[in-house]
């Protein structure tokens, strides 16, 4: 299997060195909180779902076998995708650059490669923050998400547009759900998160890796909470 990340790209302006994973429930805002931290501190942001969303929207038969998984079954992608999408991107990066890792590991199965692959490139975990909502928050969140259709730019309804018609405030693109966003599928994720991923976070728990963050805060107060331990390592 080989493929090209759509975006794939090694930033060189670090400032910390670390290696830490961003783990929360669907609408915590852990990928707004990763895209904070990687600015901050000059990290590489690694979004899973983001990028297994752009490889659903190519040709072929691993596009058509993502799309499958991920926006019809609602299911976790297998671990032989995973695996070479982690991969890829740790031999595209020099060892200097810190990374956040947004949304991975999501199952015990995960976990296992994810530190032995990190430890293969020289790396290893050394912080993990769950970003912590309510079920009824996840799902009272995603039904306020919206994406552009072209940029895929996420947009919050009442907040950042306030009419299904509006348009891509960057783009001019069309405004839409995003596939997987329905309350349907919104309950299964939880479901998925609290089944497989819950074990994990209690493992690093046990680890005494894990930062535990009240993700029903406002964003700048969720992000200074993660700064706060981050500046403390
Ligand atoms: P997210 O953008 O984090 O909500 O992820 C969107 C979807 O991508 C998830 O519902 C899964 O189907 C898939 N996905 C994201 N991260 C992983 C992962 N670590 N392992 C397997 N599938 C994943």
């Amino acid at each position: 299997m080989t493929f090209q990340f759509p975006d794939s790209k090694a930033l060189w302006g670090f400032k910390i060195f670390l290696n830490i994973i961003i783990l929360g429930q669907a609408g915590s805002g852990k990928g707004t909180q990763a895209g904070i931290l990687a600015k901050r501190y000059g990290l590489d942001h690694f979004d899973t779902g983001k990028l297994l969303r752009q490889v659903a929207r190519m040709d072929g038969d691993l596009g058509r076998e993502i799309h499958e998984i991920i926006n019809v079954k609602k299911e976790l992608v297998p671990s032989r995708i995973l695996k070479e999408i982690v991969q890829l991107r740790l031999s595209d990066m020099p060892r200097e650059q810190g990374i956040v890792f947004d949304g991975v590991p999501r199952n015990s199965e995960q976990a296992g490669y994810f530190s032995e692959t990190l430890k293969e490139f020289g790396r290893k975990i050394d912080k993990v923050f769950f970003v912590n909502i309510s079920g009824e928050e996840s799902i009272r969140r995603i039904s306020f998400r919206r994406v552009c259709k072209d940029c895929k730019k996420v947009f919050i309804m009442g907040k950042d547009i306030r009419k299904e018609t509006d348009r891509c405030l960057d783009c001019g693109g069309e405004i839409m759900h995003r596939i997987d966003d329905t309350i349907e599928g919104i309950k299964k994720r939880l479901r998925v998160f609290e089944e497989e991923t819950m074990p994990v976070i209690n493992s690093y728990k046990r680890e005494g890796i894990l930062v535990e963050i009240d993700g029903g805060q406002t964003i700048e107060k969720v992000s200074n909470d993660v700064a706060k331990n981050i500046e403390i390592q």
